[in-house]
């Protein structure tokens, strides 16, 4: 087999001529981390891109979940989502709290609102909702239900770097909202993260937790975690701001692509898109219902890599079937019918700023040439 490797990821990776300058710079700063030149310019940069108003960095984007329910002093029982990465479940349980899970919407993959509110229980005191492939939750039933049960909303917004509804971000709804820049995320920074808040207050408040709850040379406010960024990735994540509207082009071409070579194909479906989001194209999720394509979605997997075609089974297994999860009373398949489903029929095609026309159409004969 001769043909070129396709992952199903590729870095923004920041322009050198731009970067090694500020490499230079960093070197005759001797200012390595905590809250150097470059995180205060990357913190100012991002605010004003996404649009918003108070965001911390952090070394990635599991900390931030971690810090949200810390400083929002989350206890009890939180209702999340299984169809997402671990990572998600995993900020609850770091805090010692219960994850109930709820299922999603086959339209959006996103929890279903009116299954959080029948999973609501005297225990419960947050909901956190993905954002899963940047696909919007539905955001004003969410925060109607958590406004009348008065719960915290927290969104792992992952997926959803500079998403907007009718022109304006989704990164201010419900809480706090959390970002990755993972390198194999739309936006990356090799490694970090971010967290977004309403006020100033509870910004400090953030700073402290990621900084082992420092407050000043001499008080501890909070047993914090270190999940600070450093200067290099800083820099590195201003370099790559400058040309993040053009990788988001360049992958709404890979997906416009994808959609209309695939719309008629007999068992793939898509997720709609709607017309009043502005999406990020982080992801290109297919779903493979095995009698009417003819070959299941794990032949079709198999298929694509033999060929060099590297697809992922993102969110497959589903977070509530992994070992140390699916003995929660929420986890049982029968709770979770549409999350269960979309993570046996799922892959992710190919999905990045790099891929050729060619890529685009190699991928796509193997999809619908079963
Ligand atoms: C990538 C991801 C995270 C974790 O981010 P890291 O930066 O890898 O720690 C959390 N939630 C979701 C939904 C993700 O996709």
């Amino acid at each position: 087999m001769n043909d070129k490797l396709i992952t199903v990821t590729s870095p923004l990776l920041p322009n050198l001529d731009e970067f090694i300058p500020l490499l230079k710079d960093i070197w005759d700063r001797k200012w390595l981390t905590n809250n150097g030149f470059y995180h205060k310019e990357l913190e100012k940069a991002l605010a004003e891109y996404l649009g918003v108003e108070y965001i911390s960095l952090f070394t990635n984007g599991t900390l931030p979940l971690i810090t949200a329910l810390q400083a929002m002093r989350i206890t009890g029982e939180v209702i999340t989502t299984p169809y997402s990465f671990v990572a998600t479940t995993h900020s609850i349980w770091w805090n010692g709290l219960t994850p109930v899970f709820v299922d999603v919407d086959p339209t959006t993959g996103n929890l279903d609102p009116q299954k959080i509110e029948e999973a609501i229980t005297p225990k419960t005191t947050a909901i956190m909702p993905v954002h899963v492939y940047g696909n919007p939750c539905d955001i004003e039933a969410i925060q109607e239900i958590a406004d009348r049960y008065g719960l915290a909303v927290i969104y792992d917004a992952a997926h959803a770097f500079n998403v907007k509804v009718n022109g304006r971000t989704i990164l201010d709804a419900g809480d706090m909202n959390t970002l990755s820049f993972h390198a194999t995320k739309t936006y990356n920074t090799i490694e970090g993260g971010a967290l977004i808040c309403h006020d100033a207050r509870t910004k400090k408040r953030i700073d402290y937790l990621k900084n082992f709850g420092f407050a000043g040379e001499t008080t501890v406010v909070a047993p914090g975690i270190n999940s600070k960024m450093d200067e290099i990735r800083s820099a590195y994540g201003l370099c790559n701001l400058k040309h993040i509207d053009d990788a988001i082009a360049d992958r709404k071409k890979a997906a416009q692509k994808y959609r209309a070579a695939l719309a008629n194909v007999p068992g793939i479906s898509m997720f709609k898109e709607r017309d009043d989001v502005t999406y990020n194209y982080s992801y290109f999720p297919i779903f493979v219902n095995e009698k009417e394509y003819g070959i299941s979605r794990d032949a079709l997997y198999a298929k694509m890599k033999e060929h060099n075609v590297l697809g992922r089974r993102y969110f497959y297994p589903l977070i509530s079937n992994f070992a140390i999860y699916r003995g929660l009373p929420s986890a049982s398949r029968e709770n979770l019918p549409v999350a269960n489903r979309m993570a046996d029929e799922v892959i992710c095609l190919p999905m990045h700023a790099g891929l050729t026309e060619a890529d685009v159409e190699r991928i796509l004969s193997l999809v619908r040439n079963k």
